[in-house]
């Protein structure tokens, strides 16, 4: 889904898409000249790389984002939340999915992994 910028209004607006079977809800609206507010869930399945094994493994998320998308460049200062539609257009699937990617970048343990985990915390 792709909106341009210029077509985006103070009124919230609900979108709702799916990327690799994780969807995504939420609402966006103008919240400046140049200022497009994005709050959104993301909730599905995808697949994670255990940060101990290695191995892939498929879990659910269920995490909220909001952000802000600029059509200018964003400066190094600026707040990580913030995106560039330097084309004027504001590409809800990149969103979605770079929100995706960055969960999965956080630090994450496969079952098995997380299992043990808890045992050696027993010992
Ligand atoms: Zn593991």
């Amino acid at each position: 889904m792709q909106i341009p910028f210029r077509k985006i209004h103070e009124a919230p607006k609900p979108f709702q898409l799916e990327e690799g079977g994780v969807e995504c809800i939420g609402t966006f609206w103008r919240s400046g000249k140049d200022k497009i507010a994005i709050e959104g869930r993301l909730k599905g399945e995808t697949l994670f790389t255990c940060d101990r094994c290695a191995k892939s493994y498929k879990a659910s998320i269920d995490e909220s984002f909001s952000l802000e998308a600029v059509d200018r460049p964003v400066k190094v200062e600026e707040s990580l939340d913030m995106v560039e539609c330097l084309d004027g257009i504001v590409d809800f699937d990149s969103i979605c999915r770079s929100e995706i990617a960055s969960i999965q970048s956080e630090y994450h343990l496969c079952p098995e992994c997380e299992e043990r985990d808890d045992f050696e915390i027993e010992l």
